[in-house]
């Protein structure tokens, strides 16, 4: 028996091969040189041949240099908080491309001095939301929220009621966020019910900086409820400030529950927030949208430097506020029908043997906002056992459960992506699985 250690090529013999060389180029010499060590031990073990040590390395290289792979939302949720919320449209992606490199995000070209930060993406904000006194941006909703609390009501009270007390999502709960900056809650009514009177007594009494509307976007409460809308919040003699949470800036036909940012501030909100890559459809940031002195003196405050949003933010916030409809929107407004004669397509470019069927479903706005609204959608549905391997693969295609089938739902599935969707599927079912 030959040992193959003997004829284990050496690391930096493997490493000065022009194709692993043009890797280090693209992904940096660290990538390459873990996926030479492991091809060579591959080889150490005898499962690799010493000829094909170079081959196997570039089949471990990643394909970029971030871990973080796409995959196809094939969930039927259409603002899905574990698959990074909203994607992003083609223009808002071809901004942040451009951003990327050296930028006039703090200058102005015309006469060579400071500019102020991100001035394209806060006028396009500020005109999508002509009731907006002054608008800002912040890292996400969450600091929107902690940053106008902290402005106003550090040391002071904040007059909740019981059944806005949101846990927004992975543990973090919007109570302890304002009392994580100094704030002390007040909190008015009961689970299912509250009054303008219980606000009344409460503004009535204590060192209140601010009333906190908070929009439920994740859970309903029905049944034996009352809640008091922004207009009669707004005749209090203090300031409202509304988390309406999904980002939706104008009343939307098909969500007439959704609260909007327009429809908000005309109402009577002193401030509203909100986040950008729920139903705008944008990169992550929050919006912070109101009152122009208010908003001002937000923009101004020490803590608002520690909330900044980077230039790859605002470029793609500004692209999606005057480009085209992103994707997420544009899900609300798709055709069930459509998407049903998609799902057929993709049924008949598997052919028989897969058995796959196309089928009517109903998807979800999810995380975003909107809960319980169903969006009539259409699914490619599929054997349930191949949950597993249909993300696992090298296109993660995530679907959903429903009756003892896998649905692969099409509302949040691009176009663009069927191809890769069929290719998936087919792997999967010669793999017989
Ligand atoms: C999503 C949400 C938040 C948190 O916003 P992030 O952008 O995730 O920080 C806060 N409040 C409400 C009502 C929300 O829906």
């Amino acid at each position: 028996m030959p040992d193959p250690r003997r004829a284990t090529p050496r690391t930096d013999a493997v490493l000065a091969d022009p194709a692993l060389l043009a890797a280090a180029e693209r992904l940096g010499p660290a990538l390459v040189k873990d996926a030479a060590r492991r091809a060579i031990e591959q080889c150490r073990q005898g499962r690799v041949e010493p000829g094909d040590v170079v081959t196997a390395a570039l089949a471990l290289l990643p394909t970029t240099a971030t871990t973080v792979r796409p995959v196809v939302n094939a969930t039927g949720v259409l603002v899905h908080t574990n698959l990074g919320r909203a994607p992003l449209s083609a223009a808002a992606v071809e901004a942040l491309t451009e951003a990327a490199g050296t930028t006039d995000v703090e200058l102005d070209l015309t006469t060579g001095r400071r500019g102020r930060r991100g001035r394209g993406a806060l006028e396009a904000l500020a005109r999508a939301v002509p009731d907006a006194g002054a608008v800002h941006v912040v890292n996400n909703g969450a600091a929107a929220l902690a940053l106008v609390t902290l402005a106003l009501a550090a040391g002071r009270e904040v007059v909740v009621a019981r059944g806005e007390l949101v846990e927004i999502g992975d543990g973090f709960r919007i109570p302890e966020l304002l009392e994580s900056v100094g704030a002390r809650l007040r909190e008015v009514g009961t689970t299912n019910r509250v009054r303008l009177a219980d606000y009344a007594a409460a503004v009535d009494g204590g060192d209140v900086a601010f009333v906190l509307k908070v929009h439920p976007s994740n859970f309903e409460v029905t049944g034996f409820t009352s809640s008091v809308p922004v207009e009669q919040l707004a005749t209090l003699p203090v300031p409202v400030v509304a988390d309406i949470g999904s980002g939706l800036l104008a009343p939307h036909p098909r969500l007439p529950q959704e609260p909007s940012a327009s429809a908000t501030l005309r109402a009577g909100a002193t401030v509203v927030t909100a986040s950008g890559d729920k139903l705008l459809g944008g990169p992550q940031c929050g919006l912070l949208l109101g009152q122009a002195e208010l908003v001002e003196g937000l923009r101004r405050h020490p803590f608002a430097r520690a909330l900044r949003v980077d230039k790859l933010t605002l470029a793609a916030l500004e692209a999606t506020l005057t480009g085209p409809v992103p994707p997420v929107p544009a899900g609300l407004e798709t055709d069930a029908a459509a998407l049903l004669e998609r799902a057929r397509r993709i049924v008949a470019a598997l052919g028989p043997d897969v058995g796959a069927e196309a089928v009517p479903s109903v998807a979800a706005v999810g995380g975003g906002g909107a809960p319980g609204v169903e969006l009539a959608s259409a699914a490619v549905a599929v054997d349930a056992g191949w949950a597993e391997p249909l993300r696992t693969g090298p296109t993660p295609v995530l679907g959903r459960a429903h009756r003892g089938r896998l649905l692969l739902d099409l509302l949040a599935v691009p176009p663009s992506q069927d191809d890769a969707v069929v290719a998936a599927v087919r792997a999967v079912a010669a793999g017989g699985a």
